[in-house]
Order: structure tokens, then C-alpha cells, then sequence
């Protein structure tokens, strides 16, 4: 079944809803595609409800289900490391958009070893373009990540523990977070090849803008006497350790839940500054969009002076 140039394996979640004996199941949908809900329901075999709530990630499953017997979770693959108290079918959506390697990015590789990387959605670009650099004789490496990837080669925007020592690095996606992060965990450059606009360009611009950013966050919390340690209910995001960790070795910080987190709701609590133990992309790639300074736990350390500016690292969930 193809859904806004996603293909989904409709035919394998009914199968497994038939061996599960469901009668029932809930319909979790990322953003993108809740309008399309109706075509999921359409093709799906047995009674349907909705999840109305948020859908980020695979980390970010309902609290519950209700009576249905499982939950269709769209679009993300399965994340290990949790364990929901009910079935999960993870419905991945690859993308069916065909593209041209263009052939003068190929030639920048000849004679190196390259790493390749993409999202879940874009795997099979990935090894179209894997098999245009071995046709020239290019040799290409996908490392094997931890338990918190499904797919060799993947990243999230929490982790790139596919990251793999190689001369070269080459994201093939959409969107740019995926690719700084990558730089960023990796400490190298990133080539970006986007299948869908088939641009391509490097990371190295992005990645500096980036880092000034977090460096003014640092810089103006060094100055702050409030912070809140903000701890996520989201069952994958959930590093409940981590800020306790932090709490212990800093008394006068508070410990926040929260569960959607927004702007609103967390500049409403008066903090001058959060340390972030939930999606590290809050901290990252959304700060812009608080009035709240925002930090990854290990600035916090960095504003605290236990650790120093040199030390900065890519905040992920392993
Ligand atoms: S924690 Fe954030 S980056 Fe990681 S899977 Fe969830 S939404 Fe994506």
C-alpha cells in the first residue's frame, strides 16, 4: 500500500493481527499522515480506533490502548531497550521516491572507503546508492549500531551509534538534523544526498551555526541560579537515571515530568534554564522556539564547569 509516497506493508500487520486473534486495534499515526488515517482504516481487517495523542517517534508509544488488543504504530521502526505493556506492530513507511545519483557526486568518492547512513524511510535510496559506488568500484561500509536501530546504517535523531570510522560519510534523506547530528557524534563531515530534491552539499556550514548556538546557551545559563531537570514520560525518551544522577550531585535543581513537551508548558514554569533528559532534539534542533534556555545534560556539566567547552558531545539516547 502506498500512502502520501510512502510504502507501507499493509498486508504484513494484518497477517500479524490475524495470528494475534485481535478483534480490535489502535491506529497511531505521525503527524504527516493522520489525515490519511482513513486509508489505513480502509485497509486494515478488523475494527479500528485512532490515537488522537503526539507520535514523534517510536519512542513515544500511548501510556495505553484502551481495550484494543494492539497498537499499529506508523511510520518509525521498532526501538529496543523498552517494553510497552501491550503488542506493537510497527508499520514502517519507506519511500518509493526514485532519483538519479548524480554522477559528479559519485566520482568525489572514487578511491575511498565510504559510510553510509540514512533514516528508516530512506533506506532503499541508500542502497541504490550503494550499488551505483560499487559499480565504481567504490568501497562502501554500513555500521551496525546498538540495540536502539532496527536497520544497519540508521540514525535517529537521539543516536548514530552507526556511526562507523570510514574516510568518507554520506547521509542520503530528507531534512538536515539527521546529518548534523551524524557530524556532530561522529566529529567528521558529513556528505548529505536528499533523493527527493537531489541536492547535495556537506554539513560543515550547519554544523558550525549549530555549535555557536549551544555555545551563547552555555554562556547565558553560567549566569542562571534556577534550573529544572526535565525528566519525559515518553516510555523511549524516558532517562529518568540520568537526571537523578544529575539531581544528586546538584540539590538546588528540581526534578520536572512532563509528557508533551512545548514551549508553552515548559516557559510557563519559570525557569531561566532546563537540562533536557528528554528528546535530545528539544535541546538542538527546537531551542530556538523556547524562551527557557535549554540544555543537553552534558552543557549542564559545562555551565557547572565539571566539564569544559572541548568536552561538548552530541547528546544522545544509547
Ligand atoms: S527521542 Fe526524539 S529523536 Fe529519538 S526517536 Fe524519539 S522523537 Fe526521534
Amino acid at each position: 500500500m502506498i500512502v502520501s509516497g510512502y510504502r507501507f506493508d499493509i498486508d504484513k500487520a494484518n497477517q500479524k493481527l490475524e495470528q494475534m486473534g485481535a478483534q480490535k486495534v489502535m491506529l497511531q499515526l505521525p503527524d504527516g499522515l493522520r489525515r490519511k488515517s482513513n486509508v489505513f482504516i480502509e485497509n486494515l481487517n478488523i475494527d479500528v480506533e485512532l490515537w488522537g495523542g503526539s507520535c514523534y517517534g517510536a519512542c513515544d508509544l500511548p501510556g495505553s490502548i484502551g481495550d484494543a488488543d494492539a497498537l499499529i504504530h506508523v511510520g518509525h521502526s521498532k526501538i529496543c531497550g523498552f517494553k510497552p505493556e501491550y503488542p506493537v506492530i510497527y508499520l514502517e513507511g519507506k519511500s518509493t521516491v526514485d532519483f538519479e545519483v548524480p554522477e559528479s557526486f559519485v566520482e568525489k568518492f572514487i578511491g575511498k572507503r565510504v559510510a553510509l547512513y540514512s533514516t528508516v524511510q530512506y533506506i532503499d535510496q541508500r542502497d541504490k546508492l550503494a550499488e551505483v559506488l560499487s559499480e565504481k568500484k567504490v568501497d562502501t561500509v554500513i555500521g551496525e549500531g546498538d540495540r536502539r536501530i532496527t536497520y544497519p546504517g540508521q540514525v535517529l535523531g537521539c543516536n548514530y551509534s552507526a556511526g562507523v570510522d570510514a574516510d568518507e560519510h554520506i547521509y542520503v534523506g530528507t531534512g538536515n538534523f539527521h546529518p548534523i547530528g551524524l557530524a556532530l557524534s561522529i566529529g567528521k563531515t558529513v556528505h548529505i544526498l536528499n533523493p527527493v530534491t537531489e541536492f547535495w552539499g556537506t554539513t560543515d556550514s550547519m554544523v558550525d551555526k549549530l555549535l555557536r548556538r549551544r555555545f551563547a546557551s552555555i554562556v547565558i545559563s553560567e549566569e542562571h541560579d534556577s534550573f529544572a531537570i526535565l525528566i519525559s514520560k515518553k516510555i523511549g525518551q524516558d532517562r529518568r537515571e540520568l537526571a537523578e544522577h544529575l539531581k544528586s550531585k546538584y540539590k538546588n535543581c528540581i526534578i520536572i515530568h512532563m509528557d508533551e513537551i512545548t514551549p508553552e508548558r515548559v516557559d510557563s514554569l519559570g525557569f531561566e534554564s532546563m537540562v533536557n533528559t528528554a528528546c535530545p532534539r528539544l535541546t538542538l534542533d527546537d531551542s530556538i522556539r523556547f524562551k527557557t534556555v535549554m540544555l543537553t545534560p552534558q552543557e549542564f556539566l559545562i555551565t557547572k564547569k565539571e566539564l569544559s567547552w572541548e568536552n561538548w558531545e552530541m547528546d544522545e539516547i544509547k
